[in-house]
């Protein structure tokens, strides 16, 4: 049985971001001033001016739109310790679920946003195929989310920043290309990439200086104890 989805979703469990109100589009005509929920508080505020900057009548608009939500996931990620990468996850002009990056605090190699989204979405609508459905991740996919993107039959990906270590959508293998493999799913890359780029690179930096720091003894006691080990460097996410 398919939940019904026409309001609002209480997102659910680690990765997932907090039920929170977005700012609702300001065109009460368009469909997405249905797209409220799923972000966390505190950033949905800092949210509100970018969203109402966007012209969501067209096509690029919308995408731009629902690739804010995800540059919002992916700063709960940021928030966490982890690599910011964010996904929401659409049907309509509906948010359904959205995720975060969390694989080291949740001890899971899985836990990429996209796949936090899926998982939020599949429970919620209680079913394991999200046809109709869009993801829109920070992040180019890689191979363990472009698998389940294709298991979900999801209908369309829209992404930001290239993943030239990484990316399943064209940049180190396309996995929506081998129409043996594909279920017909639309990618769609480059959706605000400077900026779902530059908050990879932020991160990478703010690292690389604790790390200086730590090994220059000047960091608090503890800092280099709690940096990321060589399992989870995250300079194999993303190029430092
Ligand atoms: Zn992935």
């Amino acid at each position: 049985m398919v939940a019904a989805i026409n309001k609002p979703v209480t997102a659910p469990a680690c990765g997932v971001a907090d039920n929170a109100a977005v700012a609702k589009s300001d065109k009460s005509t368009n469909e997405l001033a249905a797209a409220t929920g799923t972000v966390a508080e505190g950033v949905a505020a800092s949210l509100t001016p970018l969203l109402a900057d966007i012209d969501t009548d067209s096509a690029a608009g919308r995408d731009r739109y629902f690739m804010r939500l995800a540059q919002a996931a992916a700063e709960e990620a940021r928030a966490a310790g982890e690599v910011p990468v964010g996904a929401v996850l659409v049907r309509g002009g509906e948010v359904i679920a959205t995720g975060f990056n969390h694989p080291i605090g949740g001890h899971d190699p899985s836990a990429h946003a996209e796949m936090a989204a899926l998982r939020a979405a599949a429970d919620k609508l209680q079913n394991y195929r999200l046809p109709g459905c869009e993801l829109f991740v920070t992040l180019e996919p890689c191979l363990m989310c472009a698998g389940a993107i294709m298991h979900a039959r999801i209908a369309r990906v829209v992404f930001g920043a290239r993943d030239p270590k990484t990316g399943a959508c064209g940049s180190v293998v396309d996995a929506f290309a081998n129409t043996q493999l594909n279920h017909h799913t639309i990618v769609l890359g480059g959706v605000l990439e400077e900026e779902c780029g530059a908050a990879l690179k932020s991160f990478f930096a703010d690292r690389r200086r604790a790390a200086r720091e730590a090994r220059a003894g000047l960091a608090e006691p503890g800092a280099a104890e709690r940096m990321v080990d060589g399992r989870d460097d995250p300079g194999t996410r993303w190029p430092l």
